[in-house]
């Protein structure tokens, strides 16, 4: 071996900063950097944040939030796509080294929830949803996720040039549903548009009042459920009530259906694998006591936290109903809107083994990889199931802070301790930056 050889053989086993420091002065590695930087644009953050919680929008009718992005978004110099799944914003910061492409998500929808928190930036924003006025409020914190991907757009736009690789900012819509006829909407459409732009990973987070600040909490494979729409209409044969015989009773029958649904849970399903429920949450028939009716409607929800559980339930509630229903001289028909529903949000394993390094570094003890799954949805699973996907929960509520003052998302009183926000900028920023180097140094 040449001295040469020998030396440049010496280098490569070298850390990075170090041969950094061989080759010139010494500089602190891009992660270090990105660190800095984060603390740098929180004030910044905490202003996004605030001046989107007082300018909340419902799903797909983000127009000013979209802008507001759109504008920030092209400050930074992006290729910026607007009208994306209709309200959606696509920004593309092309780094100035070749290596992969990596998605990050923020969803900016609010609710129709009448905000009750007194804040000098709290909403008093009202609309007309569903034939009713209503307040607008972000409920469940997508203003905290829009605003920290902002942060997180002007953290790696200042360190472009040494970027290995690309990141697509995705700023999705109607996270919460679309209105009646809007479907496919959010994520869905974001992907059938083509917004992942080429992306390989998919990173996001969710704030949630269940855990504190410093926390962050993952896991491998189901981390939020499917959920799909149910609806059955049970057909009988309207008759006097005096006279049942006369007819067939969809009431009765329809008691008979409700208990039914629940045995599928209990009874048939492999729970050790994955939890499940089956809910009807409303049901509806008849007109006064002594007429047995012709018709009766129940909606429900189904939650799976496997694709083949969530399958299986389908086709056991199907049968359930159907078979019930023509036991007692009924029918039943069965619909399973899945045109509303969402997937299972799985996490990627390999995704979160390759990532837990850099989510070691930026949540400490704060980190919990193995939390347990919630039979909440969200639209996410898309983004996850085109590319692999790393879903997180990002603690917001303050360190021992009692339920009452830090009540689940969708409440009126929902609140983010905003000392959440800095740990929020650094997980995305450090897992796009983390994910674009590790693929440099694997040989690119
Ligand atoms: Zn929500
Ligand atoms: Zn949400």
């Amino acid at each position: 071996m040449t001295k040469l050889l020998a030396a440049l053989a010496a280098l490569a086993l070298l850390p990075a900063p170090a041969r950094a420091q061989a080759d010139g002065p010494p500089r602190p590695d891009l992660a270090e950097r990105v660190d800095a930087l984060v603390a740098d644009v929180v004030p910044d953050v905490v202003a996004y944040r605030r001046h989107i919680h007082e300018n909340p929008e419902l799903s797909n009718r983000e127009t000013e939030t979209a802008a507001y992005v759109a504008e920030h978004l092209t400050g930074l110099g992006m290729e910026v796509r607007t009208g994306v799944a209709r309200t959606g914003v696509v920004g593309v910061l092309t780094g100035g080294k070749p290596g992969p492409t990596v998605a990050l998500r923020a969803d900016m929808d609010a609710l129709p929830v009448t905000e009750r928190v007194d804040l000098p930036f709290a909403s008093t924003v009202t609309t007309i949803y569903n034939g009713m006025e209503v307040g607008v409020m972000h409920a469940c914190g997508h203003d905290a996720h829009v605003g920290i991907l902002m942060g997180v757009a002007e953290v790696l736009a200042a360190v472009r040039d040494e970027l290995p690789g690309t990141v697509v900012f995705l700023f999705q819509p109607a996270e919460e549903g679309a209105p009646a006829g809007e479907a496919p909407a959010g994520a869905e459409l974001m992907v059938a548009e083509g917004a992942l732009s080429g992306a390989e990973a998919v990173f996001g987070l969710h704030v949630t009042s269940a855990h504190e600040v410093g926390e962050l909490k993952t896991r491998p494979g189901g981390m939020m459920a499917s959920a799909d729409n149910l609806e059955i209409v049970v057909h009988g044969k309207q008759t006097h009530g005096a006279y049942p015989w006369g007819g067939v009773d969809p009431v009765a029958t329809s008691a008979l259906v409700v208990t039914g649904l629940q045995t599928i849970v209990s009874r048939q399903m492999d729970l050790t694998k994955a939890p499940a429920v089956v809910t009807i949450g409303r049901i509806d028939g008849g007109v006064r006591s002594n007429i047995i009716p012709d018709s009766v409607a129940m909606i429900g929800t189904i939650r799976a936290l496997d694709d083949g559980m969530r399958a299986e339930l389908h086709d056991r509630i199907r049968r359930t109903a159907t078979d019930i229903a023509s036991s007692q001289g009924a029918t039943a028909t069965v619909t399973i809107a899945d045109e509303y529903g969402y997937p299972v949000t799985a996490n990627d394993a390999a995704l979160l083994d390759r990532m837990a390094p850099t989510l070691q570094r930026v949540a400490g003890d704060g980190l919990d990889t193995g939390v347990a799954p919630v039979l909440g949805a969200e639209d996410f699973s898309y983004f996850a199931n085109e590319v692999p996907g790393l879903f997180l929960w990002l603690g917001v509520r303050t360190p021992g802070a009692s339920d009452e003052l830090f009540p689940p998302n969708h409440s009126p009183l929902f609140r983010i301790d905003e000392d959440a926000l800095p740990l929020g900028v650094r997980t995305l920023a450090q897992l796009a930056v983390g994910y674009l180097e590790g693929d440099e140094s694997a040989g690119r």
